[in-house]
């Protein structure tokens, strides 16, 4: 299998500036269309693992909201939705979301279900969305076991993935989806290669892929370490910086 990118998306925006959990359409659309300049496709998880294909990114959508769905039908190539399952058709004001996200609607199984139709892939997302870094072992195990279930019960096809929510994969959910035969992703960056740990996969961010620079073309040029740890740097700096924003108004 050669190497791939991942890429991570969370809510998507009309309107507005692109932020970590929301990107703006208009620039998706962009980063999209230049990837298919450079003769890349858009795969699901399903085909992503299985095909000999290069030039391949795998575009996944956490928390599965309904803001992808125009995206979606725009791109006519299958993605990978990560479903919250207690949330499904809901709103996704669970716990732990932190209160500067923007509530946003969850896909209702019907839409899930036109999804699948489509050629994409689903994978689990927990069924509340807690921090596994909180959590007992006993509740991890309940929420990638119970998701799971639910999704294949629901949808009536095998959930062979899982993004732990917030990326967070302490040991006791690694060992699980592991023992499930699960594929699952974390949100450290990085591109998949034959060598990744099927249980604690990397993934890049939309957020970073659409900004003007060097990083939009890692969907096609594979980076460097040093770029990975950059890009991480650079990362962290902006997370301090909206805090601060945070605290000061
Ligand atoms: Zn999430």
């Amino acid at each position: 299998m050669p190497p791939f990118p991942v890429v991570t998306v969370h809510g998507i925006s009309r309107f507005g500036q692109t932020g970590p959990v929301c990107a703006n359409l208009l620039k998706i659309k962009q980063w999209v269309s230049l990837c298919r300049t450079h003769d890349c496709i858009f795969e699901s998880c399903d085909s992503t693992t299985n095909s000999s294909f290069s030039k391949k990114i795998c575009l996944t959508f956490d928390d599965a909201l309904v803001s992808i769905l125009e995206i979606a039908e725009w791109m006519k190539s299958p993605g990978t939705i990560f479903i919250v399952t207690d949330f499904v058709g809901k709103t996704n004001n669970w716990e732990s979301q932190p209160g500067w996200v923007k509530p946003e609607k969850c896909l209702s199984w019907s839409q899930i279900r036109e999804l699948v139709d489509c050629g994409w892939s689903v994978g689990a997302h927990s069924c509340t969305h807690p921090d596994f870094n909180r959590c007992s072992k006993e509740k991890i195990q309940f929420e990638i076991e119970t998701s799971k279930k639910l999704i294949e019960e629901r949808l009536g096809l095998e959930c062979r993935y899982f993004a732990y929510p917030y990326g967070h994969a302490p040991a006791t959910a690694r060992e699980m989806t592991k023992e499930l035969g699960m594929i699952a992703f974390g949100t450290q960056p990085g591109w998949v290669n034959s060598h990744s740990d099927t249980s604690y996969l990397p993934r890049l961010d939309i957020y970073d892929l659409i900004q003007p620079g060097l990083a939009s073309t890692w969907a096609w040029h594979e980076p460097s370490r040093l770029q990975l740890q950059m890009m991480n740097y650079k990362r962290m700096a902006g997370a301090t910086l909206r805090k601060v924003r945070r605290i000061a108004s």
